[in-house]
């Protein structure tokens, strides 16, 4: 898992949607990769905002804005 994989499945990873073996190769990765445990951070707090402590879905718009916002941030990184 490298640093483009990890920002595909992070929607799925926050909402929980992934499976055992792709949930821990995220894990691992956020472990010894500060840029994707920053992101996913960020993500979880802008998720948090949404949910309110409530499982509201996030909205379909806001999520693929996010996705947007998460590879344009990845791709200035590598650069
Ligand atoms: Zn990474």
């Amino acid at each position: 898992m490298n640093c483009k994989g990890v920002v595909r499945e992070i929607s799925n990873y926050i909402d929980g949607e992934l499976d055992a073996a792709t949930k821990q190769e995220i894990e691992r990765h956020l472990g010894h990769c500060d840029d994707c445990a920053m992101v996913v951070n960020q993500t979880k707090m802008t998720v948090d905002i949404f949910c309110d402590d409530q499982p509201v879905e996030l909205p379909k718009d806001v999520r693929e804005r996010l996705h947007e916002a998460l590879r344009r941030k990845m791709q200035r990184s590598k650069s």
